[in-house]
């Protein structure tokens, strides 16, 4: 199948790279064009637009940073949907808000195009390995074509139906990653201001019922403040601020997220958005 991919960052760069070796012919677009360059050593083409890349391809996958990123790439002047008719499949792996998915889903539909939200679960060396868990909602005939091309990408993956949905269970997964991180933080802080070893607390965590990948890859890691970017702080954020919004939609107050996402926007306001997400130890916290 010929494949388009636009956003070639910490994720895209990999996942262009796993359905170029899964034998399809892929190219690339980026807004950044050096981006490019190790893709296209690998054997892939570059286009010089979205919408060349939309109008060359029978599916075009994007990661992209944030919802005006996805909005700016689909829609904008020159954007993929205007490269999409014909049936052509767009699938959106971004992790954005619902009503951004909304209405790419509309302007594709409107070109004659389908549609895919696909965000994923799973950072840096899952994305390296095809291991990404795939959140997916839109259309059900291009979820079913371009199986084979989502399993050269993740492990797992579950139909969620209509756009939306997907973008709206990412969500609500990165609120629970992203409190688990700010309590790990908290929980470090609050050993070691009271005498005791970070080390022996991570010791503790993973003996019980605590114990989790996130926890054993990246604990130790903080302890040694090492914070070398898997997934960028600022995107964390991002997607705390986008979970508010769905709280609020829902009519829900919910004051661990809350206090998550305020953690998290305060590291950012710290200039600690190109970090890991784990840097959010570096600052004091919001109270
Ligand atoms: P990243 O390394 O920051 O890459 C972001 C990509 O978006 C780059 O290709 C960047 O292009 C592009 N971009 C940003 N603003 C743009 C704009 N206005 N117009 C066009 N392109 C734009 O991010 P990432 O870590 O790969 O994450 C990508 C998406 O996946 C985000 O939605 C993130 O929340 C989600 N995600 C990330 C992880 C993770 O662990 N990293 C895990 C799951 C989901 P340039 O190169 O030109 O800047």
């Amino acid at each position: 199948m010929k494949v388009g991919f636009a956003g070639l960052g910490i994720m895209g760069t990999p996942m262009a790279l796993n359905l170029l070796r899964g034998g399809h012919e892929v190219t690339v677009w980026n807004r950044t064009e050096a981006a490019c360059a190790s893709l296209v050593a690998e054997g892939a083409h570059q286009a010089a637009t979205p919408a060349a890349l939309a109008a060359a391809n029978d599916v075009t996958f994007a990661m992209l940073a944030d919802p005006a990123a996805a909005l700016a790439v689909a829609t904008g002047a020159g954007g993929i949907v205007d490269g999409l008719a014909g049936g052509r499949g767009y699938i959106d792996m971004s992790t954005v808000d619902p009503g951004t998915s909304g209405r790419i889903a509309g302007a594709v539909a409107a070109r004659g195009g389908r549609f895919l939200e696909a965000p994923v679960s799973g950072s840096r060396q899952p994305a390296e390995q095809g291991r990404l868990v795939i959140m997916a909602a839109g259309d059900r005939g291009l979820y079913e074509d371009a199986g084979p091309l989502l399993d050269l990408l993740g492990m797992h993956r579950l139909f969620l139906g209509a756009a939306g949905n997907a973008a709206r269970m990412k969500l609500a997964v990165n609120q629970v990653m992203g409190c688990m991180m700010a309590a790990l933080a908290e929980g470090l802080d609050l050993a070691r201001g009271a005498g005791l070893e970070g080390a022996q607390l991570l010791e503790v965590l993973d003996a019980g019922a605590l114990a989790n990948p996130m926890f054993r890859g990246k604990g130790p890691r903080m302890l040694a403040g090492d914070f070398a970017v898997a997934f960028p702080l600022k995107h964390m954020a991002k997607d705390l601020r986008l979970a508010r919004e769905m709280a609020g939609v829902a009519g829900l107050d919910q004051a661990v997220g809350a206090a998550a996402a305020a953690a998290f926007a305060q590291s950012l306001a710290a200039g600690d958005g190109d970090l890991d997400f784990s840097a959010v130890l570096r600052s004091p916290g919001p109270g």
